[in-house]
């Protein structure tokens, strides 16, 4: 605490949802799921290989660039697990999404309203991006046009 620190204004911290531990529980879970489903494991306790590649994606997801305010990992187009790793994750995770909404319905809603508004927000984006371009495209021709008639004139 510095000395002018009381006559600066409060600085207003914007609210970021931290999606991270929901998100770590929902891939746990799901993992769990599928194991004991396809590995013929019990409970948390998973075979080898899937213990692996949770433990590459909860250390992945610590170290995600986009922070707290990351997609969600099976939507994001980076793939940070790298492409073997992730092509298993995204087995795991759609593989089983049957019985992760028998076995945790609201959770599988959750995560699904959100991948939902992931895909919003990235068409909402694309779309602003067009439309740019288009008016980007419609001013320069505008523009040759007015050129065009300038020299007409003249
Ligand atoms: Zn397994």
């Amino acid at each position: 605490m510095g000395i002018f620190d009381r006559f600066l204004p409060k600085k207003k911290q914007p609210e970021v949802k931290n999606t991270i531990p929901q998100e770590k529980a929902n891939i746990k879970k799901t993992f769990g799921v599928y194991c004991n489903k396809h590995h013929s494991t019990k409970g948390e306790k998973l075979c080898p290989k899937c213990t692996a590649l949770l433990a590459t994606v909860m250390t992945k997801i610590n170290r995600c660039p986009y922070g707290i305010t990351k997609p969600i990992c099976d939507r994001c187009e980076r793939q940070c697990f790298g492409k073997a790793q992730n092509t298993e994750f995204m087995k795991i995770m759609t593989s089983s999404s049957k019985g992760m909404f028998l076995k945790h319905p609201m959770m599988t809603m959750k995560h699904k309203m959100a991948s939902l508004s992931v895909d919003y927000a990235k068409r909402e984006q694309e779309k602003r991006q067009a439309e740019k371009a288009a008016a980007k495209k419609k001013n320069a021709e505008a523009k040759a046009k007015a050129k065009e008639e300038g020299k007409k004139e003249k």
